[in-house]
């Protein structure tokens, strides 16, 4: 796809969590998926992307030298720009990516030609691809503010403190919410650093913050249903089934 004007785009790419949830010794992105990390696999689909100029790479403390050897070198990743150490919630770890990116810009009044993209993306999703990455790009410079997600398949109940059912929102109003999740540098910045500065957080997604702090509407589009996150063992399994089909040249569900 030949983009008139391109405007620079950066990806920012956690990969500092713990991965309490999987249950397994090693942090959940370095589980192999393969024979390669996990963490490979989005970091080589932004390599590839006519999208993305450079990439930001969030990691565990202590982590950097590992992560460069084994993985950036490995595998020749050369659009790594910068690795950093992560913090204690995800919310930390982007503000690290962020403030490793932050230069001149220090409000949401850019001009359009001046505009650079964030695209802030979960190490823990292997199968982001270019076209969701080309859906995004058209998003962001419609809207400023967009998230991938996907409707959701299954009836979602907002329970109360003991699990009893509250509230049954329409299905089709549910969306279940993924990343890329994607900004307009200078307003995720400003949203980010509002937020650090707040002391009330309990922010789950970046889309959250932009809403709430900025009162910015964020619009959704269609990720696909193969970018999963993987948070549990079963989510392995899955994986290498969609992996197994993506080497056999199988198309995705989504086109
Ligand atoms: O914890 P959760 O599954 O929501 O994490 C989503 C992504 O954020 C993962 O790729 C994880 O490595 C990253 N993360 C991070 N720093 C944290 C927590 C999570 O970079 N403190």
């Amino acid at each position: 796809m030949e983009i008139k004007d391109k405007k620079k785009c950066t990806a920012i790419v956690l990969s500092a969590g713990q991965g309490k949830r999987m249950g397994a010794s090693v942090q959940k992105q370095y589980i192999e998926l393969n024979g390669k990390p996990i963490i490979y696999y989005p970091l080589k689909a932004f390599q590839d992307s006519e999208i993305i100029d450079d990439i930001v790479l969030v990691v565990g403390k202590e982590q950097e030298a590992y992560v460069r050897r084994e993985i950036v070198e490995k595998y020749q990743l050369t659009k790594v720009r910068i690795i950093v150490p992560g913090g204690k919630e995800r919310y930390d770890s982007v503000w690290q990516g962020l403030k490793a990116l932050r230069t001149e810009t220090k409000d949401g009044s850019e001009p359009p030609e001046n505009r650079e993209y964030v695209f802030i993306h979960d190490g823990a999703r292997p199968f982001v691809d270019e076209k969701i990455l080309q859906r995004g790009y058209e998003m962001v410079e419609k809207y400023r503010a967009c998230a991938a997600g996907m409707p959701s398949k299954d009836t979602v109940k907002l329970v109360d403190e003991e699990n009893f059912a509250e509230h049954t929102p329409d299905r089709k109003y549910v969306w279940t919410v993924q990343t890329p999740q994607i900004f307009d540098k200078s307003l995720v910045t400003e949203a980010y650093s509002r937020l650090m500065r707040a002391e009330y957080k309990n922010v789950t997604d970046d889309a959250m913050v932009v809403e709430k702090i900025l009162d910015m509407p964020v619009k959704l589009f269609e990720g696909s249903y193969e970018n999963i996150k993987i948070t549990t063992p079963e989510d392995l399994d899955i994986a290498n089934i969609f992996l197994t089909r993506r080497n056999k040249g199988y198309c995705s569900y989504r086109t």
